[in-house]
């Protein structure tokens, strides 16, 4: 088993000034197993022969406890920023589970990011903490053979069974649906998930982007840091086909939209996580 070294980051830049909770702890790095063709950390790392989705890096458990020994109870790190927490040898090293209860004992909030229904399997829902965790389970379409197409994570039917488990189960859950793709989604069973709260980032798009998904890219005509974007109005257009959820929350990288939805569209302007 490889050390996971950059367990811990805060993240800087466009991004970090934006995001209310930009420090992340990686229990598994230089790999993820789900292997997202789209997916972010594999495109810095795979050319350079650093990716490996069979066998990540696991983070050392000591270094983790040393890390969150400075931290001060009450503050909320991101679990799970550059690669997924519970991808499936989470099951063998059950890195994530001891972070956890590490972070449990400390009084530290943990805001899990995961396309893994594994974070709703008993031995976790029986282990986080209802004070403390806040989960956003990705949805980035309703059909699961399409999925199979582009991410090797759990089926969208797991993803979204898991998302009703652990709002039945009283935890601050949202599904996140990123990147909102209007084609990829079935109305009808997104909007029928039993979960109150919902996140939305919607689809930016450059060269590398563009491979992997079949759809009309025209509409993206705004330029902003190195992506195309959709324009605001086609963003609220998609948002009115969002019905089913009692809070509906959007995270935007483009400044002017970024602006509008804090003032205008966010339940909770402070915080576009919108957690509770
Ligand atoms: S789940 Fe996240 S980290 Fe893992 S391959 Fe997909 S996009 Fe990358």
């Amino acid at each position: 088993m490889k050390e996971y070294k950059s367990f811990f980051k805060t993240v800087a830049g466009n991004e970090g000034s934006k995001c209310h909770y930009p420090t992340r702890l990686d229990t598994y790095g230089c790999g993820c197993f789900h292997d997202c063709k789209y997916c972010y950390a594999k495109s810095l790392l795979d050319f350079r022969g650093l990716w490996h989705p069979e066998d990540p890096a696991v983070a050392d458990l000591e270094k983790i406890k040393r890390r969150l020994d400075k931290i001060p109870a009450g503050t909320v790190l991101r679990l799970g920023g550059m690669t997924d927490c519970f991808q499936p040898c989470e099951l063998k090293y059950k890195r994530t589970l001891e972070t956890i209860q590490e972070m449990n004992r400390r009084g530290i909030g943990y805001l899990i990011v995961t396309k893994s229904h594994i974070v709703a399997n008993d031995e976790y829902v029986g282990t986080m903490d209802r004070e403390l965790a806040h989960i956003q389970i990705t949805v980035t379409t309703t059909d699961d053979q399409r999925s199979l197409e582009y991410e090797k994570a759990s089926t969208p039917s797991l993803r979204i069974k898991a998302i009703e488990k652990l709002q039945e189960n009283g935890y601050d859950v949202a599904l996140r649906l990123s990147p909102y793709i209007e084609e990829y989604i079935d109305f009808n069973i997104l909007n029928n998930v039993q979960c109150d709260k919902i996140l939305i980032e919607f689809l930016r798009v450059n060269c590398f982007i563009q491979k992997w998904f079949e759809i009309d890219y025209g509409k993206y005509t705004l330029k902003h840091g190195g992506y195309l974007h959709l324009p605001l109005e086609e963003k609220q257009r998609m948002l009115e086909r969002i019905t089913g959820f009692k809070q509906v929350s959007v995270c935007d990288d483009v400044d002017e939209h970024y602006e509008f939805f804090r003032d205008n569209f966010n339940p909770n302007p402070k915080d576009c996580c919108n957690l509770g």
